[in-house]
């Protein structure tokens, strides 16, 4: 007879959390259809800021390349006499190796390198993952 209320109580208690559980909001979204707010601390691919005269900010000391742990991001500089600074000619990162470490944005003296919050960039094709500065410097 004991064993009844035992079994019995033990029921009852798992239908009363499953109840509870009926009336509460689910937290469950319905990807792709429905989508969260991504925090803007996410790092997302790279982007490239631009500077107040609408110019790339970044001058191609090359530290966000050396520091990557990768070998991911790679550039070519050259050196604008008139202007007397640097520009890249050249920027890009292989997203297909980033490990998204965020290094390279820390160690960006100009603060141009910056995580975005995309996230949707899977594909079938390696090259793809691989963007030029075109895509970077937005
Ligand atoms: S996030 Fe990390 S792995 Fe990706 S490019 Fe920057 S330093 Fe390299
Ligand atoms: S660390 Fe910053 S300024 Fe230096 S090359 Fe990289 S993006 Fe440009």
């Amino acid at each position: 007879m004991t064993k009844i209320f035992k079994y019995t109580w033990a029921i009852l208690k798992g239908m009363g959390i499953t109840l509870k559980y009926f009336f509460i909001k689910p937290v469950t979204v319905q990807y792709p259809k429905e989508k969260i707010k991504i925090s803007p601390r996410w790092r997302g691919t790279l982007k490239q800021l631009k500077n107040e005269k609408g110019e790339e900010a970044c001058d191609g000391c090359r530290i966000c390349e050396k520091i990557c742990p990768v070998n991911c991001i790679s550039m070519e500089v050259y050196k604008d006499e008139k202007k007397n600074r640097r520009f890249t000619s050249s920027y890009t990162v292989n997203f297909g190796r980033c490990m998204f470490c965020g290094l390279c944005v820390e160690a960006c003296p100009k603060k141009c390198l910056v995580h975005t919050t995309d996230f949707e960039f899977c594909t079938y094709e390696r090259e793809s993952l691989i963007l030029t500065k075109d895509k970077i410097l937005r």
